[in-house]
């Protein structure tokens, strides 16, 4: 059992793998080690990965791409409707608001929603990991960025659901990185010295994130980050095809925005440009052939053209930079280096900017494009038993604040902030309530999320009841942000406590939470907490750095029996049945896909035979004096019409219609190969096999 990190990029993936020896990039289908986010369809088959991006252009309308920035989201989200203005393929609004993204596919029009266009690229990277690790992949973490709220990361964890993926971690992109980079060095401080402050910048496609991190030796904390969502290289692309839409206009009068086709060319055009202008600073040409009205078009830019273009984009990566700044409360002086990852950080205009911020250069120890997957990586292996890596441990923060409401019994509602913005995670917090019935809690997010909506969830404790006297029952809540970022209600118990001195040896200490599991449970400490009667919940903190002896100072010596409440809990993510038949609809495609692939490799199969046999029998070649004149132009001609027949009505048959014909050509053709061959092993065989013709 292989344990994998996936990059799950906007624009494309990476894979790595921890093995004994260290962490290795997985190469796909292309030998590629990037995969595009990109899922495209056919009325055969879907595509996905590398074949869907080259395809792109010609089938725009059933090509799917930039479906990470969707997970989660609301049609009527203003967020979305922006994203929408960029697809060439079409998105609707279903009935409850959500996303539906038509396509045709197998000849008729499908509607999927983002966390099954997720699933079916995971399934792809799933796919190449196991072919490249010839073993099967279940366990992964998968990289998320900073700023996802619940219900972004509830919807990735379906997505990897559908796709068969179990996830021990939604990790941050850029404490993946932080992991990538601190695992190997040799020169961290000791424990108790100070730490080693490094800012991590990951500009990518969409996104640019920032983090500051302070290491020590075995350990990171991530003190703080900074994020803009709406900043990427793909925003720097569309100010450049802008800039030349407007060019083609007014020198050529021809407006690419008015066609399809020819601004998905340009964009594509742009990025090489754009690329290039990272490496070089002179005026760099662009040409595009046959762009539109069957005319080619050129243009040229220089870098400062660009980065005068693009001033608005360089404007909110300097912002972002000092957000972190202000958010970890470092100043430049106590950041030992800025680390940089991410296509986009190629660009020189960042770099400098790095260095007037940071008053640092910009420094590449890590490998820009897989750093985010290695790390990730790092993460699976340490959370999963099947391989062994150095033990580092990882302290993230969950970047907004967060409050919990609960409901009015008594003038008792209220609200209060469970975790403030930065707050370490993973990480949970016990609530005491006291209740004589059922009661409702909600969690909202206080601070300006990127989301318009700040609910988070809301958990409903049922069976409570007064005591036998009548009296309210002591009730705790665990809340929590979990492994993957995610805040929930963890659990719920009725604590009856009876203070006996008789039986004092007989002492239980009031216990948290027992069924979490795995990495959870690591987090959970026993807590105890204190006895009083108040309006609003008591709130007791838990760590699993000081997970010592925390307790022991705390803890009363009282008789306590803990009774586990049912929960109900109405959050993000797919409910149930949906999540069942997109499994069940996933499985299919895969039947289909496979089935279309073996059907294209008989088709190949058979067109491969053809070919070889042909070329074999003619003038010179090893079969031609195999077989007597007359049977060899009847095996020619035969064979022609079977290429012929290939491309006709051949194009689209049953894989069993070729794996016929190509076991009746091996009638034919084997055998000539067979007398070639003992022709080899026995030389005069030749001369019986003339006389016998
Ligand atoms: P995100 O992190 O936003 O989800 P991603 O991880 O897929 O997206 P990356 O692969 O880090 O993004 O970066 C891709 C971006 O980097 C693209 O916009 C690409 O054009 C840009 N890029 C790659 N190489 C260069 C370069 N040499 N110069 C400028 N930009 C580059
Ligand atoms: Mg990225």
């Amino acid at each position: 059992m292989s344990v994998i990190g996936i990059d799950f990029g906007n624009e494309s993936c990476y894979i790595a793998v921890a093995k004994a020896g260290g962490i290795e990039t997985i190469a796909n289908d292309y030998s590629l080690r990037g995969t595009p986010s990109c899922v495209a369809f056919s009325p055969k088959n879907r595509i996905l990965g590398v074949a869907a991006k080259n395809q792109m252009v010609t089938n725009m309308k059933n090509t799917v791409f930039g479906f990470k920035r969707l997970l989660g989201r609301k049609f009527s989200d203003p967020y979305v409707q922006k994203e929408l203005k960029h697809f060439p393929f079409k998105v609707e609004q279903r009935q409850d608001d959500g996303i539906g993204i038509r396509v045709n596919y197998l000849g008729e029009d499908n509607v999927f929603s983002p966390e099954q266009i997720t699933a079916m690229l995971l399934t792809k990277l799933k796919e190449s990991a196991t072919i490249a690790l010839q073993t099967p992949i279940n366990d992964c973490v998968i990289s998320v960025p900073s700023y996802f709220t619940n219900a972004e990361r509830n919807a990735l964890l379906d997505a990897a659901n559908i796709a068969g993926l179990n996830v021990l971690r939604l990790m941050n992109e850029t404490t993946a990185t932080a992991l990538a980079y601190g695992i190997y060095k040799q020169d961290l401080p000791a424990p108790e010295e100070k730490p080693k402050n490094v800012v991590f910048v990951d500009f990518g496609h969409s996104s640019l994130q920032v983090s500051a991190c302070a290491f020590n030796k075995g350990k990171l904390r991530v003190l703080a980050t900074s994020t803009d969502a709406q900043c990427g290289g793909r925003d720097i692309d569309m100010a450049l095809a802008d800039y030349f839409c407007q060019d083609f206009i007014s020198r050529l009068k021809l407006d690419a925005r008015k066609n399809q086709r020819a601004f998905l060319r340009l964009l594509q055009e742009v990025e090489k440009l754009k690329k290039q202008m990272s490496a070089n600073s002179t005026r760099l040409p662009i040409n595009i052939e046959c762009f539109m009205e069957e005319r080619d078009v050129s243009s040229e830019m220089q870098r400062s053209q660009m980065e005068q273009i693009c001033a608005e984009t360089f404007t909110r990566i300097e912002r972002t930079m000092r957000a972190v700044l202000h958010n970890s409360k470092l100043r430049p002086e106590d950041i030992h280096s800025v680390e940089i990852v991410g296509g986009s950080t190629r660009i020189p205009a960042v770099k400098n900017l790095i260095e007037q911020v940071f008053n640092k250069h910009a420094s590449t120890t890590l490998n820009q494009d897989e750093a985010v997957s290695r790390g990730c990586a790092l993460q699976c292996a340490m959370l999963s038993p099947a391989v062994r890596v150095r033990e580092f441990s990882v302290t993230d923060v969950q970047p907004y604040a967060v409050r919990l409401a609960w409901d009015a019994t008594k003038g008792e509602d209220g609200d209060m902030e469970v975790f403030s913005a930065f707050h370490a995670a993973p990480f949970s917090k016990m609530l005491t309530f006291y209740r004589k019935e059922p009661f409702s809690v909600s969690a909202y997010y206080s601070d300006q999320v990127p989301y318009p909506d700040t609910f988070i969830g809301q958990w409903h404790i049922r069976d409570v009841q007064p005591t036998a006297e009548g009296e309210s029952q002591k009730v705790k809540l665990k809340v929590r942000v979990n492994i993957h970022g995610i805040i929930t209600v963890a659990s719920a118990s009725l604590v009856e406590k009876k203070q006996d001195a008789a039986q004092n040896e007989n002492i239980e200490m009031e216990n948290s939470n027992e069924n979490s599991q795995g990495q959870d449970a690591a987090m959970d400490t026993n807590g105890a907490s204190q006895d009083q009667q108040q309006n609003g919940p008591e709130n007791q903190e838990e760590n699993a750095d000081d997970k010592k002896d925390k307790s022991k100072d705390k803890t009363k010596k009282v008789l306590v029996k803990t009774i586990e409440l049912p929960i109900d809990a109405q959050t993000h993510g797919l409910a149930k049945h949906d999540l069942n038949s997109y499994v069940e609809q996933e499985g299919k495609m895969q039947a289909q896909d496979r089935q279309e692939k073996e059907r294209a490799d008989a088709r190949n199969a058979l067109e491969e035979y053809v070919y070889e046999l042909r070329g074999k029998l003619s003038e010179g070649e090893a079969l031609h004096d195999f077989i007597a004149e007359d049977n060899r132009n009847r095996l020619v001609n035969q064979l022609d019409a079977l290429e012929q027949w290939l491309y006709d009505e051949g194009e689209d048959q049953h894989r069993q219609v070729y794996s016929d014909k190509l076991a009746e050509l091996r009638t034919e053709g084997e055998p000539i190969k067979q007398r070639r061959l003992e022709y080899e092993l026995r030389p005069g065989a030749l001369d019986d096999f003339s006389r016998a013709i």
